[in-house]
């Protein structure tokens, strides 16, 4: 078996049913991406444009794209044709472009909004707060070309995990609010983006439905 084979096996032994692995092949060759599809992993998360688009040309037609980085709002119309879930949508002015090009495409574009719940200051996202106010608000149901499937965030890198703990538990506590006041009727709000290699256990515990994981499959990345 190959150390991808091996690793993704690894980490898919820790995982419930109910949570689903990204396995985040950013900076990743091809190659290794090929492995761990022959290992039988179909979610794939990538957070550049353009090392997206030469990936899809050369994997198979059935992977899951996610798309997990920061996508500036000039570059979704390169992905949304195809792309199966955008993690981190962290501004109104992303969700209506998504909207408009899934809209041109004649797709509904899956999303999750990013929150900000980290100390970091380079950390995107919606504050709790503005979360809270633009779901109540509602304008995103006039926006029939994406579905706000769930939250997503990034906890503070730290070895703290009290910390880490706490963060995600904010966000888990915001989901099931957003649940009841506005989702309550609607079952696609389900999706929980949590936990990256060295806090995927914790997420697990916090009610990830969504890991995304990296280093731990694929190794360290080379920049
Ligand atoms: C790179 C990245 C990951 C994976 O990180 P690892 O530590 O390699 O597991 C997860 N989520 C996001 C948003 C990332 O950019």
């Amino acid at each position: 078996m190959s150390k991808v084979a091996e690793n993704l096996k690894t980490v898919l032994a820790d995982l419930p049913s109910g949570v689903r692995l990204v396995a985040v092949s950013k900076f990743h060759p091809v190659e290794m991406l090929r492995e761990a599809y022959d290992a039988g992993q179909r979610i794939f998360g990538e957070s550049h444009v353009q090392e997206l688009q030469q990936k899809v040309e050369q994997m198979p037609k059935d992977v899951e794209w996610h798309f997990i980085g920061h996508l500036q709002t000039n570059k979704v119309k390169y992905i949304a044709p195809y792309i199966s879930l955008i993690h981190a949508v962290d501004s109104v002015k992303l969700l209506r472009e998504i909207n408009k090009q899934a809209e041109r495409y004649g797709r509904v574009i899956d999303v999750l909004l990013e929150l900000h719940i980290a100390e970091e200051e380079t950390k995107y996202g919606f504050s709790p707060e503005e979360c809270r106010q633009f779901l109540t608000g509602g304008e995103w149901k006039e926006l029939s070309h994406v579905r706000i499937r769930g939250l997503m965030m990034m906890a503070t890198y730290t070895d703290d995990q009290a910390q880490i703990r706490g963060e995600m538990q904010v966000a888990a506590n915001l989901f099931d609010e957003m649940k009841q006041t506005c989702f309550a009727d609607e079952p696609s709000f389900s999706e929980r983006s949590w936990g990256m290699s060295h806090d995927y256990r914790i997420a697990i515990e916090t009610g990830a439905t969504l890991v995304r994981v990296g280093t731990t499959i694929f190794g360290e990345r080379q920049y």
